[in-house]
């Protein structure tokens, strides 16, 4: 046990992941492999490997780093580490785990503001219409980031390639998308800290 950010005594970390998402972090063993072949190791502050380290070690002020840290947002989600790992430890659930409590903790690196603004965006999307619709996903990102006329020339040609869809396609279940959004929230809301 330690005291996390806000000083209260719960669960490392680790145990919280393994927890919520079922990855032990403790079977990684460090060959490092996927570090070598990760897309984004060396614009990461910490790569997968150190990551995976500092969350065994545990202390507050390393996980305190991995959740300030960049490497969080940069994961593409790709998913090369958890094809070379030769213990099956799926990290882009971790990141995925350590992003959402970044940002519970509200200490998510300022630097990753707009792609923080893109999640939002997406998820907004996937809510709003079952599915991605792009123009709707662009509006919103430009809103939030006010990056209002970046790209905005490859506007016409995406429209005329037939890329952007004026109108959202609406999936059938809509209902169904908005219970499991409103459950997943509720649950994270219920979270011990
Ligand atoms: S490849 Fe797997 S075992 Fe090796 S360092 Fe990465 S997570 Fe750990
Ligand atoms: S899923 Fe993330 S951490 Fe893993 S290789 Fe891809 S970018 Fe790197």
């Amino acid at each position: 046990m330690s005291s996390n950010t806000h000083g209260c005594e719960c669960q490392t970390l680790n145990h919280r992941i393994e927890e919520q998402t079922c990855v032990s972090v403790a079977e990684c063993y460090q060959c490092g492999k996927c570090s070598a072949g990760c897309p984004l190791a060396e614009e990461m502050d910490y790569p997968p490997s150190q990551v995976l380290r500092m969350l065994q070690i545990g202390t507050p002020d390393l996980e305190d780093k991995v959740l300030r840290s960049m490497s969080i947002w940069l994961c593409l989600t790709c998913e090369t580490c958890i094809a070379r790992c030769p213990q099956e430890v799926d990290f882009p659930k971790v990141m995925d785990y350590l992003r959402g409590e970044a940002l519970k903790r509200g200490i998510a690196n300022p630097k990753a503001r707009d792609i923080i603004a893109f999640h939002r965006a997406f998820l907004d999307s996937i809510r709003t219409t079952g599915r991605l619709y792009e123009v709707g996903l662009i509006v919103d990102y430009k809103a939030r980031t006010r990056h209002l006329f970046q790209d905005i020339l490859l506007a016409p040609w995406m429209f005329l390639a037939g890329k952007l869809h004026i109108f959202p396609e609406m999936i059938k279940g809509k209902k169904q998308m908005s219970r499991i959004f409103s459950g997943t929230l509720k649950k994270k809301k219920e979270e011990p800290r």
